[in-house]
């Protein structure tokens, strides 16, 4: 088959050639992928690694859809099925699996990650990691919705759930993960506010349904927070950006409010600010993928047409060094697809 394989670190490392096919391991299904899509954790793959255990070469990409091609005996999955992959190969014996908290599991193997992954024609995974979907699905919406739309899911929903009438800030504005969580926010009646260095993705968040903005890049965020939401602040602040931005969302929250982070794109150590931590009852937590509760959530919701993945751009998968190209300059609007 032919597959993107990273064989060394950095821009030249990873290109689109012939690769062994994969051999299905017991109670193992195979997909015929039809698209998936680029997210940060690919270029971090691409470029470090540090700290994943992987060895190369390995073929990246952490998500899939597409049609099953060969499916293990007693799975209740069958060739022709179209199926979306959990990404996360994860063991159901340990402590976190059988609390239903398969993000957490003790032996995680995610796609792209810790085994082959999606940007290929054809990837094994345990069947469990199969989601079949509707005969009139839309394969290559399907491809982006896994790691950005779930991850998404869990850091609004998964603790203290975001409801209908609060208000929350999403810093960063135009990265996949961030869109979805605008989209989210916005289908369960939540105020949305966002930030971003560029006018023009604000001027889309808006059209989307976001009140209002605030552009990074020519001035502090709390103040213009603070004003849009009557003195008081928001209720919960999503933010992956990290040291560059953790102090003003942290100021930008209301008393007992909650930061939910994913990411640290800037770097991971700011000021933790202790004193207005406990002054004020702030709420930080982390959160990372989502539980298979979760993704069955999410598809119930997709498959309503109540939540089309807003892509940004599509690459075929052969070009996969343009479309890190256009991850790497931070200038698109939701996902960037790739198809086969
Ligand atoms: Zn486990």
């Amino acid at each position: 088959m032919k597959a993107v394989v990273l064989e060394k670190r950095g821009a030249e490392g990873a290109s689109w050639r012939d690769f062994p096919d994969p051999i299905p391991g017991p109670g193992e299904s195979v997909l015929r992928v039809v698209a998936s899509s680029l997210n940060r954790v690919d270029l971090y793959m691409r470029d470090s690694g540090v700290g994943i255990t992987h060895t190369l070469p390995q073929v990246m990409g952490v998500e899939a859809a597409g049609e099953i091609v060969e499916a293990a005996p007693g799975s209740g999955l069958k060739p022709g099925m179209k199926a979306v992959l959990y990404s996360e190969a994860f063991c159901g014996r340990c402590r976190y699996c059988l609390a239903g908290d398969q993000p957490l599991c003790e032996s995680v193997q995610i796609m792209g990650e810790h085994r082959h992954g999606g940007f290929a024609e054809y990837i094994a995974m345990p069947s469990a990691c199969f989601f079949p979907l509707p005969g009139d699905a839309d394969l290559k919406a399907a491809g982006a919705l896994m790691t950005a739309y779930l991850t998404s899911w869990r850091m609004l929903f998964g603790k203290k759930a975001l409801r209908p009438g609060e208000s929350i800030l999403v810093v960063g504005i135009g990265g996949g993960v961030a869109v979805a969580c605008l989209q989210l926010a916005k289908l369960v009646g939540a105020r949305v506010f966002v930030t971003s260095s560029s006018n023009e993705k604000i001027r889309r968040a808006v059209e989307m349904g976001a009140e209002g903005g605030v552009n990074y890049a020519s001035g502090r965020v709390s103040p213009a927070i603070l004003e849009m939401t009557g003195g008081a602040g928001v209720d919960m602040v999503i933010d992956s950006v990290g040291e560059a931005s953790w102090g003003e969302s942290l100021r930008s929250l209301r008393r007992g409010g909650r930061l939910v982070t994913c990411g640290a794109t800037t770097g991971g150590n700011p000021p933790a600010d202790i004193q207005r931590l406990f002054i004020r009852q702030l709420e930080i937590y982390g959160s990372t993928g989502g539980s298979i509760g979760e993704f069955r959530d999410l598809l119930t919701v997709y498959n309503k047409g109540l939540l089309p993945p807003v892509i940004d751009s599509t690459f075929a998968m052969q070009d996969i060094r343009a479309a890190f190209d256009r991850l790497a300059a931070g200038a698109q609007f939701g996902k960037i697809l790739l198809t086969t």
